[in-house]
């Protein structure tokens, strides 16, 4: 008999150091079967689960809900309403209808008075359909993975790749789970062991860096059929939650002994490489008097403002900091400023016009006064380089100024390649020094063609410098916020219905 499957999803990485708060406004929602149309095709988690069942043969798969936005501040309370309103009540005609539900999910998201969305959104989910019916979600390798969701999941798969890459094969592995338990009558039994840490830095890259390993060793675990999910999150540190922290998530076929082994020795090796996963950044003055002497190309890594971390994508601290050195090679800055492309567009092409540009979204920022020429205008809408998603910038202006050429975004969004440049009339290769909001790019985007990269120590919502950040609600201590953190691995067991109380990493 054909089995019916319904697929949902929420998903946004939010950085609570953002004061700016994302609404309804910036999400991207689908309803019924557009869900699953919109994915297809695409590598995406959506269409990894579709392509699971349809290979097994026999499901059935009907949409009802998604809603995605890109990364940014926290979700303000009217919004966040507004879309767990709709989710849920997307789900309930799916009551006592469907065999099991799949979710894509992010893992770190936040509202302004709900810290555990996804958490709330599963716990909500689980009394639609009941104990009966398995319910897996996919997530973020940066996500944060909470008691509760475990509690009322039947499991989780989370990405492997760190860039990301594997969105489809995510959501293929939560759908291989599903399978199991309906056809092979697997029994999922899930370990997981909390980690007091936080890391950022180059060795995270899964494909050449430390972190690599324990995910490497987690996805072979995916050849034993004792395994049915098994990942690593090392949170989003931005996130700051109170179950914030890295750990491995191992859903076994009913064998508790194994996921903690398993677990436990993916555990051990991280915390053990702790020190030389957590990069020193470079000085900000430092890095610019040395890029001034340097023949270029050279790129500086301003990941305290990623938009794809959380950040508001509005900071001028590296111009700034260019401006007082008396900088004059020529630069290209991307930059969010809604007020200064109002103004540019007023002037129009070929207009010169005075803004004070950065700093309006997040206040930490002083904005820097410039007179400049407009050179070119656009909708702001592009396709990212290999990310599947389309953008949208808002009205969006080119500024020249002196040395300085600025791309001006109305709204934050991924600036993770070369598309936002592009999407401009601008090519990158023209400038001498560039500067990326991203805390990682694919390397041919950049860094192969750049004399250097200077990840650099810069403010902002989404600095790899932690300590600066101040977290108020995460368990403590926390490598690296804290000094003489300890760890010893504490597996925590769940099986459907049963639930340990969280205690923190420690
Ligand atoms: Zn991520």
């Amino acid at each position: 008999m054909t089995k019916r499957i319904v697929i949902a999803g929420c998903a946004q990485e939010v950085s609570t150091f953002n004061p700016v708060f994302s609404t309804y406004e910036d999400f991207n929602v689908a309803f019924g079967q557009n869900v699953i149309e919109k994915s297809l095709g695409k590598n995406s988690e959506v269409a990894g689960m579709v392509e699971v069942l349809g290979a097994a043969g026999g499901f059935e798969v009907v949409g009802a809900y998604s809603a995605g936005a890109t990364s940014a501040g926290p979700l303000d309370s009217a919004s966040w309403n507004r879309i767990s309103g709709e989710f849920l009540e997307a789900l309930k005609p799916f009551a006592g209808e469907v065999d099991g539900a799949l979710f894509a999910m992010h893992g770190s998201m936040s509202a302004e008075d709900e810290l555990d969305p996804e958490g709330f959104l599963l716990a909500e989910s689980r009394k639609i359909f009941g104990e009966d019916i398995p319910i897996i979600y996919t997530q973020d390798i940066h996500g944060v993975t909470t008691a509760k969701m475990l509690q009322h999941a039947d499991g989780v798969a989370v990405y492997h790749t760190y860039p990301h890459m594997d969105f489809s094969d995510t959501g293929a592995r939560a759908a291989r789970q599903l399978v199991r338990q309906l056809n092979e009558d697997a029994h999922p039994v899930t370990v997981r062991v909390p980690i007091p840490a936080l890391v950022r830095g180059e060795q995270l890259i899964t494909e050449t860096g430390l972190f690599g390993n324990q995910v490497s060793y987690l996805r072979s675990m995916h050849d034993d059929p004792r395994i049915l999910n098994a990942g690593f999150q090392i949170g989003n540190p931005f996130t700051d939650v109170p179950e914030l922290c890295s750990q491995v998530i191992v859903v076994t076929d009913n064998d508790e002994e194994f996921g903690r082994q398993v677990a436990e020795k993916a555990a051990n090796e991280f915390w053990g490489n702790r020190f030389e996963m957590h990069q020193p950044l470079e000085d900000l003055s430092e890095a610019v008097a040395r890029a001034a002497k340097m023949n270029g190309p050279v790129m500086f890594t301003d990941a305290a403002d990623a938009p794809s971390s959380g950040a508001s994508g509005d900071s001028n601290a590296i111009v700034a900091e260019m401006i007082n050195h008396g900088y004059s090679k020529s630069v290209l800055a991307p930059i969010v400023d809604p007020s200064a492309v109002i103004r540019a567009v007023e002037k129009g092409i070929d207009g010169r016009v005075t803004v004070n540009l950065g700093g309006n979204l997040d206040r930490r920022f002083t904005p820097i006064e410039v007179l400049a020429t407009v050179v070119s205008a656009s909708d702001g809408i592009f396709p990212l380089e290999k990310w599947p998603s389309i953008e949208h910038a808002g009205p969006t202006v080119v500024l020249k100024s002196d040395n300085f050429t600025f791309v001006v975004f109305s709204r934050p969004v991924n600036l993770v390649d070369r598309a936002p440049f592009y999407a401009n009339g601008i090519d990158p290769q023209d400038f001498h020094s560039i500067i990326v909001k991203s805390p990682f790019c694919e390397p041919e985007f950049f860094d192969n063609w750049c004399e250097a990269n200077f990840n650099v120590a810069a403010p902002g919502s989404t600095s790899a410098d932690l300590p600066s950040l101040g977290h108020t609600t995460c368990a403590r201590p926390m490598f690296p916020l804290d000094e003489c953190v300890e760890f010893v691995a504490e597996p925590q067991v769940f099986s459907r219905g049963v639930a340990p109380p969280f205690t923190g990493p420690l």
